[in-house]
Order: C-alpha cells, then sequence, then structure tokens
C-alpha cells in the first residue's frame, strides 16, 4: 500500500523522469545515420550580416541555394509574425515558394493565450504551419504533438515537416495514435499526443547560414534531407532546453530530433497504469513468499536474488521501448523484502530463544531428577552394600530389605510424580478427581516436613485443620504443600518457627505457612512461579535447589481451581497462602478422624 501511495505522488513522478533519463541515456546505440540537418543562424553568421535585421535578406539567399540542393522538406523555425521590408519579404516568400515543401512554426503568446503565425505572405506559400513548443518538464523528453490554443490547433513542426517529407495526406486520429502515411505513431489524445523523442546518439549535422552564403557547395549537406532552420547561437536562441542525456539543446535542434524519432518509427511509449501496479504486486508477494517458504543463508540469497532481477525489469522494458517508472515496484519490493526480512529474522530469533530455552529447562530437570533422586539410591545402595558384605542377622536384614523396599518406593513414586508434574504442565494429564479431607493431605505432608525441621532445630504449629473436603489429585497436593512447607524449612535459619494455620473464607479454604526466614524482595515475588527461578539471596545462601519446586506447586493449586498468595519481607519472613475451592463441614469418613487425632499429637 505505502509502494502504491507513493508511486502515485509527485515525488516518485519526478523519481521516474530521473529514471528515464538514466534509461534513455545509458541505451543510446551509436551509429545512428542523421536524416536531417540544421541550417544554423549562428553567432559567426549573425555577426556577419550585422544582426538579425538582415536575417530574412540573407535567408532568400541562402534557402535558394539549400533548395537547389533537394531537401525533403524545410521546418522553418523563426518568428516570421510581423512584417518587414516588403521586397525582402517579397523575395523571402518567393525563396520559400521554390522549396520543395516548407513548414513554418507558429507559436503561444503566452499572456493572452493566442498564435503567433507568420505573415499572409509567407503563409501562402508555406506547405503547412506547425508549433514551436518543446514543453520541458524541466527536461524535455517528450513533445506533444499537438497543440490547441483559442480554438486553433496546430501539429508540431517536425510532425508537418515528416508528413511532407514524406507527401503524405492529412494526418489521421484515433483516441490512441496518428496516422502518417504508413507510419503509425503512439501518441493518445489523453497525453495531448506526446510522444518521446529518441534523441539521436550523434549531434545532428549543422551548417551555418554564413558557410552556405561564403562556399556554395556546403548546400550539397541538405541534399535529401529535412532540413531545419533556426537560431543556434547562445544570445539569440530563445529556448536552450535540457535533454535526458544531460545537455542543453536549442529547440530546433530538439524539434530536429523529434523528426528523426518519427522517421525512425522507435517509439518508445508508457507502461499502461495497471503495469506498475501489478508488477508491485507480484514484487512484494514474491519477497514475502522467499522468506516464507525459505530460511537461513538460502533465503537471504535467493532476496537477494529477487531484488536484481525486479531491478532489471524496467530495463529490460526499456529495451523492448515501454517505459515504467520504477519508483512504485522499487518501493514495493524493497520495502517487502526488508519487512519481510526483519519479520523472519525476529521469528526465528524467537524460535531459536524458545529452543535454547526448552534446552536449558531440559537440563535443569536432568539436573532436578538426579539431584533428588540421590538420596533414596544413596540409602538402596548402602542397604544392599552392607547385606551382601556382612553376615547379618535375620532381624538386620529384614531391616535392610524394608529399607531398601520403602526407598525404592520413594524412588518410584518421585520418579512418578516429577513425570505426572512435567505432563500436567504440557496440559496432557487428567487430573484425578477424587474426594478426600483436607486434613488428611495436609497432615502427611506436615508429618514429612517435620523430620526436616527437626533437623534444623525449628518449632512447627499447625493451627485447627477445618472439617471438609477438598476435590481432585490427593497425591499432587500433598507433594505441593510438601514443597512449600520444605522451603521454609530450607529458607529459614535454625531455631526458628513455622505456622500453619487454615480458615475459610467465602467458600474456599485459604493454607497460610508461615515462616521467619530470609524473605524475598518485591522482584524475586514476580518471579518466583517461573521455572528455575531462583532469587538472588537463595543462590548466595548455598542452599541447593532448582527452582522448579514453586512453578510446579502452582500448577498444581491452578489445576485445582486454586491460588496462591505470597508475601514477605527481607530478613523477616513469608506467608504463602494456598487458596482451594472447599466443601466445608461434610461428613468425617474414618480417615479423617485418624487424621484429626493426629492433628491434636502434632499441635
Ligand atoms: P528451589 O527451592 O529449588 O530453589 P523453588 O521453586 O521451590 O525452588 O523456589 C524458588 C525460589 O523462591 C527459591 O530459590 C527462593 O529464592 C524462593 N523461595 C521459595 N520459598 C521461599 C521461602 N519460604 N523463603 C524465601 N525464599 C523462598
Amino acid at each position: 500500500m505505502a509502494a502504491l501511495v507513493f508511486g502515485w505522488s509527485r515525488a516518485a513522478a519526478q523519481l521516474d523522469g530521473q529514471a528515464y533519463d538514466w534509461l534513455f541515456a545509458t541505451s543510446q546505440t551509436p551509429g545512428w545515420q542523421a536524416r536531417s540537418a540544421l541550417l544554423a543562424i549562428d553567432e559567426a553568421s549573425l555577426i556577419e550580416m550585422g544582426g538579425a535585421r538582415n536575417l530574412r535578406q540573407k535567408l532568400a539567399e541562402v534557402l535558394a541555394r539549400v533548395c537547389a540542393a533537394k531537401p525533403l522538406a524545410v521546418a522553418v523555425d523563426l518568428m516570421l509574425s510581423t512584417s518587414e521590408d516588403p521586397k525582402v519579404d517579397a523575395a523571402l516568400a518567393a525563396a520559400f515558394a521554390k522549396c520543395p515543401s516548407v513548414v513554418l512554426g507558429a507559436d503561444i503568446v503566452r499572456r493572452d493565450s493566442q498564435w503567433e503565425e507568420p505573415i499572409e505572405a509567407f503563409r501562402k506559400v508555406a506547405g503547412a504551419l506547425g508549433h514551436v513548443h518543446a514543453d520541458p518538464d524541466p527536461v524535455s523528453r517528450r513533445i506533444p504533438l499537438e497543440k490547441a490554443v483559442a480554438a486553433k490547433r496546430y501539429w508540431a513542426l517536425a510532425l508537418e515537416a515528416f508528413r511532407l517529407s514524406k507527401q503524405a495526406g492529412p494526418i489521421l486520429e484515433t483516441p490512441e495514435d496518428l496516422e502518417v502515411g504508413i507510419t503509425k505513431i503512439p501518441a493518445s489524445r489523453a497525453t495531448a499526443r506526446s510522444v518521446y523523442v529518441n534523441y539521436v546518439p550523434v549531434a545532428i549535422p549543422q551548417v551555418s547560414l554564413k558557410d552556405v552564403a561564403n562556399k556554395p557547395e556546403s548546400a550539397m549537406a541538405f541534399s535529401g534531407k529535412v532540413v531545419f532552420v533556426g537560431y543556434t547561437d547562445q544570445s539569440a536562441a530563445r529556448d536552450r532546453l535540457m535533454t535526458p542525456m544531460g545537455n542543453l539543446m536549442t529547440g530546433v535542434e530538439i524539434h530536429a530530433n523529434l523528426y528523426e524519432t518519427l522517421q525512425q518509427g522507435a517509439f518508445v511509449t508508457d507502461a499502461p497504469v495497471s503495469l506498475p501496479v501489478l508488477l508491485t504486486l507480484v514484487a512484494v508477494a514474491g519477497a514475502g513468499l522467499i522468506f516464507v517458504f525459505l530460511s537461513g543463508s538460502i533465503a537471504w540469497f535467493v532476496a537477494v536474488g529477487w531484488l536484481m532481477v525486479i531491478h532489471v525489469v524496467p530495463r529490460w522494458l526499456f529495451w523492448n521501448q515501454v517505459f515504467l517508472g520504477p519508483s512504485m515496484l522499487l518501493t514495493g519490493v524493497w520495502l517487502a523484502t526488508i519487512v519481510s526480512a526483519s519479520f523472519h529474522y525476529f521469528v526465528i530469533r524467537k524460535q531459536w530463544k524458545q529452543s535454547e530455552a526448552d534446552k536449558s529447562r531440559y537440563q535443569q530437570a536432568i539436573h532436578f531428577v538426579t539431584h533428588e533422586m540421590k538420596t533414596p539410591l544413596t540409602a538402596i545402595q548402602g542397604s544392599s552394600e552392607i547385606m551382601s558384605r556382612y553376615k547379618l542377622n535375620e532381624e538386620k536384614q529384614k531391616q535392610f530389605a524394608q529399607m531398601i523396599h520403602s526407598e525404592s518406593k520413594r524412588l518410584a513414586s518421585m520418579i512418578q510424580t516429577f513425570l505426572d508434574v512435567e505432563r500436567l504442565a504440557e496440559g496432557e494429564m487428567q487430573l484425578k478427581q477424587d474426594v478426600f479431607a483436607l486434613s488428611a493431605v495436609l497432615l502427611s505432608a506436615l508429618d514429612r516436613a517435620r523430620i526436616l525441621s527437626e533437623r534444623k532445630d525449628m518449632s512447627m504449629r499447625v493451627g485447627a485443620i477445618p472439617t471438609g473436603q477438598i476435590k481432585g489429585d490427593k497425591e499432587l497436593l500433598e507433594y505441593a504443600f510438601y514443597n512449600l512447607l520444605n522451603n521454609a524449612v530450607k529458607y529459614s535459619p535454625e531455631g526458628t518457627g513455622i505456622e500453619c494455620s487454615c480458615e475459610i473464607v467465602d467458600g474456599m479454604v485459604r493454607i497460610a505457612i508461615r515462616d521467619q526466614g530470609m524473605g524475598m524482595d518485591a522482584a524475586d515475588l514476580k518471579r518466583i512461579f517461573d521455572r528455575f527461578y531462583r532469587s538472588k539471596r537463595a543462590e548466595e545462601s548455598g542452599i541447593s535447589g532448582t527452582g522448579i519446586g514453586l512453578s510446579i506447586v502452582n500448577e498444581i493449586v491452578k489445576q485445582h481451581e486454586g491460588r496462591i498468595d505470597v508475601q514477605s519481607e527481607v530478613g523477616v519472613g513469608s506467608v504463602f497462602t494456598v487458596i482451594l475451592p472447599f466443601m466445608a463441614g461434610a461428613p468425617v469418613d474414618s480417615e479423617i478422624a485418624n487424621a484429626n487425632q493426629r492433628t491434636i499429637t502434632a499441635s
């Protein structure tokens, strides 16, 4: 869209003009034989004549010689709109009358938008009148073949000269082109019948007026040519215009070049309006698709190739004489390439980062597994070694066998839990939907944590556990509570206390685990549920951990439609509150009675 909008802007039109100049200047082929010649009224001629006053007289003499050399036509780009000395005018008119086909110039007087035409005496003997406009913009790339002002129209001087030189009848007009004899000129009415001037690669031969006057044989240069008569000197030539080749040229020479263009029949035409739009769409789609279907260096390679192909399109079209303003196309393909390349780059980067994160997560998981499983494995190894090395009595043997049994069971359940939690996090596992007493799950977690707290000489106080039930996976919830308690012990100094209290608010049970440990700051609190996140304080304290526990706990609680609330202060302690849906006061089964019994013991 941006390319389309830009492509239709004024700035793009200017750039397109410059592109035309470049395309034109670089595709001119030398070796061109000019079919026209200039009869130049140059500085030397003017000096010799004693000024422009005496021009008509001199021109009458010179034209007689020129026309004796049998040119095809004579086009005169001079202002002949006023009468001067009647004798001189008559002489010039007579000279015109002897020439084969004379075209006289008509100009538009800008102010009142009127034609300034040659006087009757000259008009009478002229084969045709033609306009001498060059329409610079500011470069004279194209010339309108038709010019209409004040309800009167003239064809361009060069077109009339061409028509007369071909001895063709009137010019036939269709909306799209003009026909002169057998030559079809693609000059549509929509563009004021303008055509690109195909400037000849070498200068059009010039013979100065003075030379023809002094050396009659030099008039032979005009034999079989179309003669263009006009000023070429610096001061009198009123129009010196810029050409696509970047040099200044007089109006008469530009018209001579227009004649060469018509004569050559090689017309550069503008591409249809829809072509740049269509090509831009193709170029943009191509640039996009490259990055959709290809990746890595191949994508870059192909993209560069595609850019090059698109850049060649305007040049190739120009070789085939079609000019396509390249602004829209090139803006489109560059924008599309840049946008899709950066999009591609960032997506690939994201994927790469993701895979790096997965890799490190995997490594951490391995670390976690090996670390957590070391303890039961060591116990199993130790027990089995003792059993094989020493002769033990039956009771001892039984004790060790039991130890191996219970530790291997623990190992198995640990593996199971780990796998379950992994699958839970991936959303692959269906949660068990058992109904069980809150006290049952909480107390067994507390029992297991108590062993840890005793090792650090910590007190563990448990408030009253409300009777009621929870729906979900008992093992996973036990794992979650145990983890929170384990952290409370791990991240607290020896001799401090842990408190576990419950309350019911709005049908949810809030189980708070409060410690007097190192605490966390606000930045930590935002991230502790991220996988593998460990606070700096925890890392520096030397307390081992993997940073996976809380993420698992959070996942488990979420799966039970609950949430976790954390409050913490550095150096004071933390409170982790698990909030779960709760069926308060539901009938208590024997297990709960049993658990409650243990609550009393615990507190
Ligand atoms: P781990 O304990 O293995 O590092 P967790 O996921 O259980 O992993 O905890 C993540 C981080 O949260 C810990 O590293 C620690 O920085 C912080 N944290 C968790 N619980 C507590 C707590 N009770 N007191 C202070 N910091 C804690």
